[in-house]
């Protein structure tokens, strides 16, 4: 049964858990995790950071034009 009052999230199966992408460490449930998406060739891209850190430390090789 769906609990809509349930936190989404809480529940995380770790083997479909994002990592980050600057350290590699798994994103479960942290809640500074981060998510930088853009379009690239007509998709979706997505990257995954555990925190603002990590997300600045790649942020010199931003997929920006
Ligand atoms: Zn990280």
């Amino acid at each position: 049964m769906i609990d809509p009052t349930s936190d989404i999230g809480e529940d995380v199966d770790e083997s479909d858990a994002p990592t980050c992408h600057t350290c590699g460490k798994k994103i479960v449930t942290e809640p500074e995790h981060r998510v930088v998406s853009w379009i690239a060739n007509g998709s979706a891209e997505h990257l995954h950071f555990c925190d603002d850190e990590c997300r600045e430390g790649w942020s010199g090789r931003r997929p920006e034009r």
